[in-house]
């Protein structure tokens, strides 16, 4: 069965996105990590993606940057996603 993702209360897959970094990097308050982390929980995609950035912040770790071809294609889909997003927000 499929999960229900929260809309009210919760966090769209645009918000998550935006929030993924400061989450990895530590930077959210409890409050925005726990809505994020719940969205995350609910979301494949959005699963998929924070999957994507702790890879790239091991590699980063390592002094390395040989990310799997999967995962850099990932990003680059990601990324223009979030550029189409952009000009679709303004
Ligand atoms: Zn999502």
């Amino acid at each position: 069965m499929k999960r229900w993702i929260p809309m009210g209360n919760g966090m769209s897959c645009r918000q998550a996105a935006k929030t993924i970094q400061a989450y990895i990097d530590n930077e959210l308050d409890d409050d925005r990590s726990a809505l994020l982390e719940r969205h995350l929980d609910a979301c494949r995609d959005c699963g998929l993606e924070l999957d994507t950035y702790e890879e790239i912040k091991a590699a980063l770790g390592r002094q390395s940057f040989e990310l799997p071809n999967e995962t850099i294609e990932r990003l680059r889909n990601f990324g223009n996603e979030l550029a189409l997003g952009e000009v679709e927000g303004v």
